[in-house]
């Protein structure tokens, strides 16, 4: 008697979410991972990694090195059939399973060895201006201040972020006690206001309050792109909600698609748009589709539970502000569980690295 040949599971985007699903599924059916760079990258290093070249080395990973089950595909995903996945490359997938984990779109290089060439450029560029000019006060625009500030504390800071408060993405208290921490490191913090980023002379910038600032180099934070706009013509394209997410049921499938999962910060879930909890989606998944792939029942799949909320934004090496539950803490006990590290030894480990 002929066993039945293993499933196909496609994962579109090799983020948080969508490595991890793939790595835990490696090994239970034919797994292709499509997705614009040869490598992984635990993304929230990203600021460390512009003044720190051994958390570039860290953070960046081959997705051969921890995912050698799984057919890569270095490409974008462009549509979606009832039965396939075609790439902008043009090849055409075929799938049993797809899991669309395509959080957000980054301008990074395709290869880990650009990548690392990247950041050192970034960090030749920061060390030789004495003064730098962020842009967005977002956690990018607020963790990068703090990182740079720390390692050069010399060199002259602006913020400039549109918004009324810093860190809109959680509430009052955290934003004044970033606001308070950069300030007391001499970042001047601009908000309100807009930066027109054509000079009028060279490294002199206008806001949109008639404010001038002289940079010898510009950092743009702004908000960094969602990954859902390839969705829009496809079979889910109703699955959207207005802000782009996509609309999942308890089980984290697409609704009304049996066999499509979405996990990750493309999701419409209540709750905050965070990695770890990118993990518990991705953790959940892969046990249910294990059930379907051995031909389990609907019924005895896994129910996800929005998660609590939970942010930690990094303030330099040894501080940051955390808001927990509505709870809002700053300083160095915060700073001891994100800022030392910024949780990239166990998220190596979570994905079968060394730390
Ligand atoms: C400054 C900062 C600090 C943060 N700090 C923390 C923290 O301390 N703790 C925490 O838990 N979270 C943190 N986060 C949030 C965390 O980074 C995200 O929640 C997490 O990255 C979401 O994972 P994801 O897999 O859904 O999406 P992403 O990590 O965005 O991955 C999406 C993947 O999809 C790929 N992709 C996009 N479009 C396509 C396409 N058309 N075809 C194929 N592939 C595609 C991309 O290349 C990428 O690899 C932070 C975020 C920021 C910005």
């Amino acid at each position: 008697m002929h066993s039945k040949s293993p499933k196909n599971v496609v994962v579109v985007g090799g983020g948080i979410a969508g490595a991890l699903v793939a790595k835990h599924l490696q090994n239970h059916a034919h797994v292709t991972l499509i997705d614009p760079k040869e490598y992984f990258e635990i993304i929230w290093a990203s600021m460390r990694s512009m003044v720190d070249q051994s958390f570039a080395e860290r953070s960046t990973v081959d997705y051969s090195e921890f995912l050698p089950q799984v057919k890569l595909i270095t490409s974008y995903a462009a549509n979606i059939t009832e039965s396939e996945v075609l790439t902008a490359k043009g090849d055409r997938v075929p799938y049993d399973y797809l899991v669309i984990a395509t959080g957000h779109v980054y301008s990074d290089p395709i290869t880990r060895t650009e990548g690392l060439i990247k950041y050192q450029e970034a960090f030749d560029k920061i060390k030789s201006s004495s003064s730098i000019l962020i842009i967005g006060g977002g956690p990018s625009g607020v963790e990068l201040a703090g990182e740079i500030v720390n390692e050069f504390p010399d060199k002259k800071i602006t913020l400039v972020h549109r918004g009324p408060r810093l860190l809109q993405f959680i509430g009052s208290k955290a934003s004044q006690k970033g606001l308070e921490w950069l300030t007391s490191k001499k970042v001047e913090v601009i908000l309100n206001q807009s930066v027109n980023l054509t000079p009028t002379l060279e490294g002199v910038y206008q806001t949109s309050g008639g404010e001038t600032i002289v940079a010898d180099h510009y950092i743009n934070c702004t908000g960094i792109q969602s990954g859902s706009s390839w969705l829009k013509d496809t079979i889910v394209m109703n699955n959207l909600d207005m802000h782009g997410k996509l609309i999942v049921d308890k089980h984290l499938r697409v609704d009304g698609h049996r066999n499509i999962f979405a996990i990750g910060d493309i999701t419409n879930l209540p709750e905050l748009k965070q990695g770890y909890l990118a993990m518990r989606h991705a953790d959940l998944t892969a046990k249910n589709m294990k059930l379907l792939l051995v031909g389990g029942t609907e019924e005895k799949m896994a129910v996800y539970k929005p998660g609590r909320s939970i942010a930690f934004v990094s303030l330099g090496k040894k501080d940051a502000v955390a808001e927990i539950n509505g709870f809002t803490m700053s300083g160095c006990f915060p700073g001891l569980i994100k800022s030392g590290d910024l949780f990239v030894g166990k998220t190596r480990k979570t994905y079968g690295l060394q730390s």
